[in-house]
């Protein structure tokens, strides 16, 4: 399982929420910032992670309910 080690915060100015990011720790050992709403690229094996830190299913799989596979 990934776990998400701690939280990033990046502040946009007068007016504007901050905007807040989960770091994961990989499966793998690597950290990913998960800047982005829908998907956020290990930056050395092929997992992604949404914007709660949750790993997403291989794209291969979207939209189906097949489970892990590898
Ligand atoms: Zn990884």
């Amino acid at each position: 399982m990934s776990t998400i080690e701690t939280y990033l915060t990046e502040q946009r100015g007068p007016g504007y929420p901050d905007k807040h990011a989960p770091v994961v720790r990989c499966d793998c050992g690597s950290k990913v910032e998960c800047w982005d709403a829908w998907s956020n690229a290990c930056p050395t094996c092929p997992r992604e992670y949404n914007s709660d830190g949750s790993e997403l299913a291989p794209r291969r799989f979207w939209g189906e309910e097949t489970g892990e596979r590898f």
